[in-house]
């Protein structure tokens, strides 16, 4: 160890006051990158639910994504909210086909628009739908 580091006179640091993993930060970023990601510690991966194109929405967890087909729901009944479990009248959900497999699809409620849903159902009501959805299988055109 250097003690010749600027505005730090000699002595007055222990010895090894940086970690394995500061070290590495500061030598090498891109093998950081690659061993800690670019998150921060303490905060969970990106999860939400984004509206996109065409009244569809995208659910993000992480790297995974799935794409939500709004589909017209048969019936005059009430809708239940899969997500934050309110029961919607027709005019305030949506529902939702999500292709998860290349035979397998799922349909979902959920209410409109989704801001306020997630905002009452909360992150945790967020990560148990993505248990639901995630991982999708790859689709392959042959
Ligand atoms: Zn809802």
């Amino acid at each position: 160890m250097s003690d010749s580091r600027h505005g730090q006179p000699p002595g007055s640091q222990p010895p090894s006051d940086h970690s394995v993993q500061d070290l590495l930060r500061e030598l090498f970023p891109e093998t950081h990158r690659e061993l800690f990601g670019e998150r921060h510690p303490g905060r969970p991966p990106t999860l939400g639910l984004y509206p996109v194109a065409d009244g569809r929405l995208a659910l993000v967890h992480g790297d995974q994504l799935a794409e939500f087909t709004p589909v017209s729901p048969r019936g005059a009944s009430a809708l239940h909210c899969d997500l934050c479990h309110h029961t919607r009248s027709r005019s305030e959900a949506q529902l939702y086909r999500v292709r998860v497999g290349e035979r397998r699809t799922r349909y979902l409620t959920l209410c409109a628009p989704t801001a306020p849903c997630q905002g009452r159902a909360g992150p945790r009501a967020l990560a148990s739908l993505a248990d639901r959805i995630f991982p999708i299988e790859p689709v392959y055109n042959d």
